[in-house]
């Protein structure tokens, strides 16, 4: 494996016949810091899918899921475009050599400078859902192509968004009315169903919505030709096999209430989707309690046969004010289960052990994050065999609202982010130019 380039992604290729589990063991070895290997590879997986299974819709990836770099630059190079969240995200996406065609600024609520920053530099496809906003786009932004977000039923999302955005069905006309006395060009309609959404129905109810809001606007003397049909979509644990079910309901809702003659451009704002199978974070346990419960326990409550009641306290060096904040506030991915990987650690004095045997003893154990704070908790009552300081843990799945949601507390180092490519993307994509930019 040979690194190319960049001072704060350094991205690595693959050497035939190694796998991410090589690049993981390596750095476990060298490293004491938490840390995170992304396989580029799993990011591209997931284009294919969404393009061959929602070949209508292009994805407008949003930037706020995870704003890694050499992810951004990666989703550049297969040609998606970016949906931001506010001034800061644009200029990230602008640096990095996205059109600003390619960008959708979508946010409903954006303060005035963030607006100004966008018409200077060509940013001009961007949401809104209340009068107020179309006063301040008036002001500052008179040119901007803009796309009426409606609230949806997002009742059956883990993550709910409409309590918050989105113009109710009702208020449409008039703001639309309000748009037009401002002389102000809308083009589309948008939507959220929430993140995490477990029901397809949602997608149908909405896209049937944005139909009647479309009606309304053209029957306003609007152009209308762009739809937006969000976030919301996932691939793991219990959303594995829904994704197909959801683009075929997606499919046959636009073919119904926007038929492919009618010309229009559709659009999504995937997050999580594409980059949550990519991370895997590496965490090390960094200081260990026993503590011995002096209270019986039930056999129910004993998992395989084994029984014990020393309660294990572990301690490892990343956690809920870090990279696992998704446990406090992401109820689309709040139970994590780590697994333990090699024993690598210096301090480790159980340097033979190289995996778990089933057969081992299991204890109720507590992992905790490395803060002061006892809400800093990973996991509650986790049956694993004992662990020791320097043993590593593996979480898999952290690509999704994770590096992006981390703070200071505690000024804990945050993960180290490495990332690795095949030779073949990164030749068949030509990564090598857009990584050799990065500054
Ligand atoms: N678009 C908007 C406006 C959002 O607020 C979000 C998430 O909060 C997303 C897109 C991404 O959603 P998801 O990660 O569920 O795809």
């Amino acid at each position: 494996m040979h690194g190319l380039s960049l001072e704060r992604n350094p991205i690595d290729i693959l050497e035939t016949g190694k796998s991410i589990s090589d690049v993981i063991d390596g750095k476990i070895r060298q490293l004491e810091e938490p840390f995170y290997v992304v396989n580029l590879d799993n990011i591209l997986e997931r284009h294919l899918q969404w393009i061959s299974l929602l070949p209508r819709v292009k994805p407008f990836y949003a930037v706020k899921c995870n704003n890694t770099t050499a992810v951004l630059k990666m989703l550049s190079a297969l040609d998606t475009g970016f949906d931001c969240a506010s001034k800061a995200e644009i200029e990230l996406a602008l640096s990095l050599g996205v059109k600003p065609d390619d960008i959708i600024y979508a946010h409903t609520t954006k303060p005035l400078s963030h607006i100004r920053y966008a018409c200077a530099h060509r940013v001009n496809l961007m949401t809104f859902d209340n009068e107020e906003e179309l006063l301040k786009i008036s002001l500052v932004h008179p040119q901007a192509k803009l796309v009426i977000r409606i609230a949806v039923d997002d009742s059956k999302s883990m993550v709910r968004l409409s309590p918050k955005f989105g113009a109710r069905l009702p208020t449409v006309r008039q703001l639309l009315e309000r748009a037009r006395e401002l002389n102000l060009e809308v083009v589309g309609v948008s939507f959220h169903v929430g993140s995490g959404c477990t029901k397809s129905s949602a997608f149908r109810q909405a896209i049937e919505d944005a139909r009647c809001v479309f009606d309304v606007a053209s029957f306003l003397g609007f152009q209308m030709r762009l739809l937006d049909i969000g976030g919301g979509f996932s691939k793991i644990g219990d959303f594995q096999e829904r994704f197909e079910e959801f683009s075929q309901v997606i499919n046959g809702s636009l073919d119904e209430f926007f038929p492919p003659v009618s010309g229009l451009e559709v659009i999504a704002e995937p997050g999580r989707y594409y980059v949550e199978s990519a991370f895997t974070l590496a965490v090390n346990v960094i200081a260990k309690r026993v503590v011995v419960e002096d209270r019986v326990s039930k056999s129910s409550e004993l998992p395989n046969h084994h029984s014990s009641f020393r309660l294990m306290m572990y301690y490892i060096n990343d956690g809920v004010y870090g990279s696992m904040s998704c446990i406090t506030f992401d109820p689309a991915h709040s139970k994590l289960e780590p697994t333990v990987v090699t024993p690598a650690g210096t301090l480790n004095i159980h340097l033979t052990k190289l995996s778990i045997v089933l057969s081992e003893p299991r204890y109720r154990s507590i992992i905790w994050g490395p803060t002061c704070d006892s809400i800093d908790k990973i996991t509650e009552s986790y049956w694993i065999p004992e662990l020791y300081v320097g043993d590593w843990l593996l979480v898999d799945n952290m690509g999704a609202y994770t590096v992006s949601v981390t703070t200071d507390f505690n000024s804990f180092e945050k993960a180290h982010i490495y990332t690795v490519v095949t030779a073949e993307t990164w030749l068949a994509l030509n990564l090598s130019r857009a990584y050799d930019t990065v500054h």
